[in-house]
């Protein structure tokens, strides 16, 4: 498989599953425009895609919650590349917070804004080119958009949004030529979560112990992820639009939540 000549845009590509996706498409000789608000994490892992590639490797440190600085990213992807074949929209973070947090409304705020909005934007903006490139858009979504569970309220919700978003956005452009998907991981290894853990919690202990609520016994990885991205971007997942796909090492077959 070869994505050679493609444009693939990455948001959240400084950290966790943007960062492995960012390098799986590297390994397939992927021209990259990968987004973060991290300046220094991705610059390093711009130097990795480009130790694995000749392909172009371009960065813009931006913060995508806030939809000026979106309309200019697309400006510039345009300008650098002429046009944008993927979109995967995997920015996001999380707080820990239920309905009598005192910050509640500040943090439903910032995660919808990072976790959908940044989203909806990215596609807005880029939709005309990837209409014209016949493209597709992957968005990562969560095993959570689709559980309650405590604690967590705000990531849940923008979540759920996000899933439903993928549909309708397929719906709209399906006769346009643009596949829509998402992908909803179980829980992987990253700073997202390790962020809203509290300091009580040793870190390396709460990953071991997780591994038991998996049927498969092991934690889903962000190489597996990357797998899902890569093939729902080929021509491989020509049939496949709306769908959500679960990575998740068989975590919702069974009892699960950060309760
Ligand atoms: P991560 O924290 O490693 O990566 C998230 C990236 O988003 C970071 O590089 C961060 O700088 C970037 N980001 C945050 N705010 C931004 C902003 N305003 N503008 C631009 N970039 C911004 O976490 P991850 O696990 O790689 O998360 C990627 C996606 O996967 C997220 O949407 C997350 O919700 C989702 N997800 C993760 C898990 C998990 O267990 N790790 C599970 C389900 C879904």
């Amino acid at each position: 498989m070869s994505f050679k000549n493609k444009v693939i845009v990455i948001s959240g590509a400084a950290s966790g599953i943007g960062r492995e996706i960012a390098i799986k498409f590297a390994k397939l000789s992927a021209n990259l425009s990968l987004l973060d608000i991290n300046l220094e994490n991705l610059k390093s892992v711009a130097k990795e895609c480009r130790e694995l590639s000749e392909s172009k490797v371009f960065t813009l440190v931006a913060d995508l919650g806030k939809s000026d600085n979106v309309k200019t990213v697309v400006d510039l992807i345009k300008q650098e590349f002429g046009k944008i074949d993927v979109l995967v929209n995997s920015a996001g973070i999380a707080r820990a917070g239920d309905i009598k947090c005192a910050n509640l409304l500040e943090d439903v705020d910032n995660v919808f804004n990072i976790n959908l909005i940044s989203g909806v934007t990215l596609t807005h903006y880029a939709a005309e080119a990837l209409i014209e490139s016949k493209g597709c858009i992957i968005n990562i979504a969560s095993i959570m958009a689709v559980k309650a569970c405590k604690g967590s309220l705000a990531y849940n919700v923008s979540k759920a949004a996000v899933l439903q978003f993928t549909k309708c956005v397929a719906l709209e452009l399906a006769d346009k030529g643009v596949r829509v998907n998402c992908i909803s991981p179980g829980s992987v290894k990253t700073n997202v979560l390790n962020n809203v853990l509290p300091p009580s919690v040793d870190i390396k202990k709460f990953w071991d112990d997780m591994i038991e609520d998996h049927p498969l016994q092991q934690l889903t990885t962000t190489d597996d992820i990357a797998h899902m991205a890569v093939y729902l971007a080929s021509d491989k997942a020509k049939s496949i639009t709306g769908c959500d796909y679960i990575v998740d090492s068989g975590k919702t077959l069974t009892k699960f939540g950060h309760e």
